[in-house]
């Protein structure tokens, strides 16, 4: 397995903190937000789940690759 990220909405009560800014990465009910969760992997196991508001992660130049939506 390699690390890979996807695009997903952000639903209600989410409490996750964004990787790179460390805000939490709030629901809002008309902004159709979105966050990117990546599964990291090292070595073919697995390490830990990130969280990144969509934007961060472009920001950050995907460094999980393009999110999969
Ligand atoms: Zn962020």
């Amino acid at each position: 397995m390699s690390s890979r990220a996807v695009l997903r909405m952000v639903e209600p009560g989410s409490s996750a903190e964004c990787v790179v800014c460390g805000a939490v990465i709030r629901f809002a009910a008309r902004s159709q937000q979105r966050q990117v969760i990546a599964n990291v992997y090292q070595e073919g196991t697995w390490l830990r789940v990130e969280h990144y508001h969509a934007e961060c992660y472009s920001r950050a130049e995907e460094p999980y690759g393009p999110a999969a939506s």
